[in-house]
């Protein structure tokens, strides 16, 4: 998608801190950090959010999953990290290209805000 923030960091128009890619899914440093380390997992293709998703995005969502289980692991995060997906605004969504939160490298409360 042209005026996409996350499909121009996969065009490589806008750069990223990329940590880890593979044919399905990309890894990069979160410009306003939360935590120690907090990484952003996308897929490469455009999906807006969780709602829109559909069938056909299976295999893509399990990618992006297991891309997400790998950063942990090569950033050290053994003893527990959270991956998040804020879906719509009200939950804090503010980019509509679905992203999973890798958060980790600090305790983390519980319920989040
Ligand atoms: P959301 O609020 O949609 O769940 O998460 C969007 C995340 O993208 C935020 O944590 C925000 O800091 C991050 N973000 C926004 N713009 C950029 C950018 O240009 N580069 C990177 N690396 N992260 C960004
Ligand atoms: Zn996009």
């Amino acid at each position: 998608m042209l005026d996409c923030l996350f499909c121009r960091i996969v065009n490589g128009e806008l750069r990223a801190a990329v940590v880890a890619e593979d044919e399905w899914a990309m890894a990069f440093r979160d410009i306003n950090p939360q935590a120690p380390t907090h990484i952003l997992v996308i897929p490469k293709k455009h999906i807006g959010s969780l709602d829109e998703a559909a069938e056909e995005d299976t295999a893509r969502l399990g990618r992006l999953l297991l891309l997400a289980k790998r950063v942990a692991r090569d950033e050290g995060l053994a003893s527990g990290y959270r991956v998040v997906l804020n879906n719509g605004a009200a939950a804090g969504q503010s980019v509509f290209h679905i992203h999973a939160h890798v958060l980790g490298g600090r305790r983390l409360g519980w319920p989040p805000g």
